[in-house]
């Protein structure tokens, strides 16, 4: 076992910080504010090599894994800032699924901050299960005809490329919908969270996709997807753990310059305790995400550890936050205060990318089939 970092991804977590720091400071209000996606700090990103952390080197990426993935994602996320997710997701996709021909039109775009990508899986009846998908494609002359409705899709009318979710005569089946397809339109969502990753809803009347959009093998599209989940459930859980040590960066921050009486807040005891408290459990949640990470780059079966990863980073999370109000009282409870915001992501989150409940689903259900007691 090895529990140190290696010297490149010290020098990563370092450079990520600082710029996280830098950029969000200088991030106008705006892009939170009216939801909007801010394009030019994602191609900054790109830039540095960051949205294409698991693309190899052959096709532009950083040619290196999970674990750099994670922590690109929480240092980003600390400072607020919005982290290659759904990029990742149809990297990972196109890596394990994808043809040759897909491989190097998207990889080196995706990779380089160019190009964006969305995840369109949920439908107004369809949330955390994909059994009721309803969405249809239909075989027609060498292309695919897409009618239904997405909802909840983060970047859907930013994104240049969709990984859509359909139903085929076989099953479930995935296709890459260029945004500009006609027959498909976005409705902008007002959410309380992740709102520099606008959501919309997408209605697909008639949507013509070419054959050779299909990724993957038709009919084994949830199977596809399932494969990809536990790399999103670690970057989800690094986004939370993100947020978790801002919250705790700013609280601190402020109970050690606010006085109350002659003394200091974090010198009360009770205070202390929580932070104790809460610091064990951000570095529990952290362990068990580094765990995760490395099983997904030895390719080891790891779906029990990405699933209490996101659970213990969403609980973590949520209890930090809700506990930076008892460190810095009144302060928290204005909108200017940062916790706010960090509240509202936090919230999201636990319910985006497989809510608490489904992980406890999934949790138990790896317990009961193959858990070592
Ligand atoms: C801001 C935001 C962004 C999102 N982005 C995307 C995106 O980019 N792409 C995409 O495809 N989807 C996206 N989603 C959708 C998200 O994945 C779903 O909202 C989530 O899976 C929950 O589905 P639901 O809201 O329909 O809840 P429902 O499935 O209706 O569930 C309602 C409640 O019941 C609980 N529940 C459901 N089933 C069980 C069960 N078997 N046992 C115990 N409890 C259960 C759930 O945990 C939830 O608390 C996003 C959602 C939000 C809010």
């Amino acid at each position: 076992m090895d529990f140190q970092y290696s010297p490149e991804q010290l020098q990563l977590i370092n450079e990520v910080a600082r710029f996280a720091k830098k950029e969000s400071a200088a991030l106008a209000k705006d892009y939170e504010d009216k939801s909007i996606f801010p394009r030019g700090l994602h191609k900054k990103i790109g830039q540095k090599g960051w949205t294409g952390p698991i693309v190899p080197k052959a096709y532009g990426g950083m040619g290196k894994g999970a674990l750099e993935y994670c922590i690109i994602m929480e240092e980003l996320s600390k400072e607020l800032i919005t982290g290659p997710q759904t990029s990742v997701q149809l990297e990972k996709m196109l890596l394990s699924f994808g043809t040759e021909r897909q491989k190097r039109l998207y990889l080196p775009k995706l990779a380089s901050g160019e190009y964006v990508a969305a995840l369109a899986i949920s439908e107004p009846q369809v949330g955390s299960s994909f059994k009721n998908l309803q969405t249809t494609a239909k075989k027609d002359n060498g292309f695919y005809i897409i009618n239904g409705k997405k909802s909840h899709i983060n970047l859907a009318g930013d994104a240049d490329i969709l990984m859509v979710f359909t139903r085929t005569d076989i099953g479930l089946t995935c296709l890459l919908v260029d945004r500009d397809t006609p027959g498909i339109r976005f409705e902008k969502r007002d959410p309380l969270g992740m709102r520099t990753l606008p959501v919309y809803d997408i209605f697909l009347e008639g949507c013509r996709v070419p054959g050779d959009h299909l990724l993957g093998e038709e009919g084994k599209g949830l199977a596809a997807f399932l494969t990809t989940f536990n790399l999103s459930r670690i970057g989800n859980a690094s986004t939370l753990i993100g947020f978790a040590r801002g919250c705790l960066e700013h609280a601190v921050s402020y109970a050690r310059d606010r006085r109350v009486g002659d003394s200091r807040v974090v010198d009360f005891q009770g205070i202390q305790w929580l932070l104790a408290e809460m610091v064990a459990e951000l570095e529990a949640a952290r362990l068990i995400r580094d765990r995760a990470a490395l099983a997904e780059d030895a390719g080891i079966e790891h779906t029990l550890n990405t699933s209490i990863s996101k659970l213990l980073a969403a609980e973590v999370a949520e209890k930090i936050v809700s506990r930076a109000f008892s460190l810095t009282g009144s302060y928290a409870c204005y909108r200017e205060s940062p916790f706010d915001r960090y509240w509202r992501e936090i919230k999201t989150l636990q319910v985006a990318g497989g809510s608490s409940e489904i992980m406890k689903n999934t949790i138990a259900r790896e317990i009961l089939r193959s858990y070592k007691f």
